[in-house]
C-alpha cells in the first residue's frame, strides 16, 4: 500500500491515508450528491489527521452515525466517517496530493435507498 497525503483547501486540516484504490465510490444520498463527492474507503487505522483537527467541523443528519467532517475555515469536505461501517472513512480523492483516478473503477454506490 502507498501513503498518499491530503488537504483541505486552505491547508489548515492535513492528513495522509494509506490505500492500494481498490475502487473509487460516487454515492447518491442527499449529502453526496450536493458534495459531487469521489471518495475512497479507508480503514481509521491507515487515516492519520497530521494537523488542523481544531479546525474540522462536523455535521451529521438523519441517524447521525456517519459524521461529515469539513473545514471550518475553507469549508471544503476532506473526508467523513461512514454510516454502515462507522470504523471506515470515506476520504475525498480530490483532496489528495498528485492523485490520477486513472483507471480506478468507479462504483456507484446506494444512499439513497437507505432507510
Ligand atoms: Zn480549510
Amino acid at each position: 500500500m502507498e501513503t498518499y497525503k491530503g488537504s483541505c483547501h486552505c491547508q489548515a486540516v492535513q492528513f495522509e491515508i494509506e490505500t492500494d484504490f481498490p475502487e473509487l465510490t460516487t454515492c447518491d444520498c442527499s449529502i453526496c450528491i450536493r458534495k459531487n463527492a469521489l471518495m475512497v474507503k479507508v480503514h481509521e487505522s491507515k487515516m492519520k489527521i497530521l494537523s488542523g483537527e481544531e479546525s474540522l467541523t462536523t455535521y451529521t443528519f438523519h441517524t447521525h452515525t456517519a459524521q461529515h467532517y469539513f473545514c471550518r475555515v475553507c469549508g471544503i469536505y476532506p473526508f467523513h466517517r461512514k454510516r454502515v461501517a462507522p470504523d471506515y472513512f470515506g476520504v475525498n480523492v480530490h483532496c489528495l496530493d498528485g492523485f490520477d483516478p486513472g483507471n480506478i473503477p468507479i462504483r456507484a454506490t446506494d444512499g439513497k435507498g437507505m432507510d
